[in-house]
């Protein structure tokens, strides 16, 4: 088998020491450009851990070191310990977990010490393997599992991929600990053996997978960051109209497919311009928040709230019939009416008129179901505002 791959264990820890550099360096990289997260730099330290515990045992396979071999294969294994550690605590923060640090930085200095006092412990390389590799195979598959389980909206695919690398390498080396534990050939350190080299050449296509599914999910957990902070109003905190026409196919989609109703409420305040005239541009902003933050707590979980326009809103009411979304539409109007608005020391009486529209789903499109609700709304306007209008079919 070793001769058929023509690979070897000194080239083979040197290749894993590389994609331990490269791990620290793409991590950092990622920091710098503005990944500002904690857990990007626990995997850059990770991949500086791996990079140095391969490189030591390197070393050790080329050329004659001042320290004697077990102190030098010794700290190696610390190393890499700390590696896989440092992707678990990475990923524990990433989740926004409590990081388990503190053992794992015990566990890791408790395995270097009594690998350097108990000489059982590392003269084999049975021992070796089965101490360290049990370490790692627990500090792995804690992570990939962790990762797999979480729930974050856009990441789960991403956070699987990541996942499977770690189950993966995980696996392998719960084989391999297998191995070690039955196989006579297993005696002394760095044999040519066919599975010791296998780990190395493991360790670095873990190395190289691992730094491209935490950086790819770390690309996509920034996306799914960005677009929602585009999708949001900054004044009012609510839904711009940015995802509202994505939001409406989605949901005329649904109702189509489930035979379900589908109703939107549009409103805009009343002569809104004088009171910005009258109070000023900051006290007009204060009110547009408190008016948001009604609607926010007038609506059910499954409703959608957008800012539309300046002081224009809509609510999009999923399974809600136009029965119902009229006496919502009624209910937000008496919430807006019935109460002032506090602005500075003073208060304001807002009111705003409504247009309800149930969708005339799969016999119009969103734009024509959009128009009927801004016609019902310019009615009760007409009408005198405060009011509440019903669409009429076109
Ligand atoms: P109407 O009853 O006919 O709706 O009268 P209106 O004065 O509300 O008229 P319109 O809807 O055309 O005017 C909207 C006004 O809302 C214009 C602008 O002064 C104000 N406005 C729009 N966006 C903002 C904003 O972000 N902050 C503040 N303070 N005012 C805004
Ligand atoms: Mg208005
Ligand atoms: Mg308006």
């Amino acid at each position: 088998m070793t001769e058929l791959l023509l690979l070897d264990v000194r080239t083979m820890a040197f290749a894993s020491a590389v994609s331990g550099f490269l791990m620290a360096a793409t991590m950092t990289g990622i920091y710098l450009a503005g990944m500002r997260s904690r857990a990007v730099l626990d995997w850059a330290g990770a991949g500086l851990a791996f990079g140095v515990g391969y490189l030591i045992g390197h070393i050790l396979q080329s050329v004659e070191v001042a320290v004697p071999d077990w102190v030098a294969g010794t700290m190696a294994n610390a190393a890499i310990g700390l590696g896989h550690g440092l992707i678990l605590i990475g990923v524990q923060r990433y989740l926004g977990m409590r990081c388990w640090t503190t053992p794992i930085l015990l566990a890791v200095g408790l395995i270097l010490i009594s690998s350097l006092i108990f000489p059982e412990a590392r003269e084999t390389l049975r021992a070796r393997i089965i101490i360290h590799s049990g370490f790692y195979v627990l500090l792995d598959a804690c992570a990939g599992v962790l990762l797999w389980r979480a729930h974050r909206p856009g990441m789960r695919q991403f956070h699987r991929a990541a996942a499977l690398v770690l189950l993966a390498f995980a696996a392998f080396l719960a084989v391999r600990l297998s191995y070690a534990l039955v196989s006579p050939a297993l005696t002394t350190s760095f044999v040519q053996d066919p599975f010791q080299m296998a780990a190395f050449l493991a360790a670095m296509i873990f190395g190289f997978c691992i730094t491209m599914a935490l950086a790819v999910m770390m690309f996509r957990e920034k996306q799914v960051e960005l677009i929602g902070l585009a999708r949001k109003d900054p004044l009012t905190g609510i839904n711009n109209r940015l995802g509202l026409d994505r939001a409406a196919a989605r949901h005329m989609a649904a109702a189509g497919e489930h035979g379900t109703p589908l109703s939107v409420v549009l409103l805009d305040l009343d002569h809104f311009k004088q009171i910005n005239d009258q109070y000023g541009h900051q006290a007009g902003d204060i009110a547009l928040n408190t008016i948001a933050r009604r609607i926010e707590t007038a609506s059910r979980d499954d409703d959608l709230a957008f800012r539309v326009g300046g002081e224009e809103f809509l609510v999009l009411l999923p399974g809600v019939g136009l029965e119902q979304a009229t006496r919502v539409a009624e209910r937000l109007r008496r919430r807006i009416a019935g109460e002032p608005t506090a602005v500075g020391d003073g208060e304001l009486w807002l009111t705003a008129s409504f247009g309800v529209v149930e969708c005339r789903v799969g016999q119009e499109s969103w734009s024509q179901c959009l128009q009927r609700a801004d016609r019902a709304l310019y009615r009760a306007k007409d009408a005198g505002r405060d009011q509440v209008e019903v669409a009429t079919c076109y």
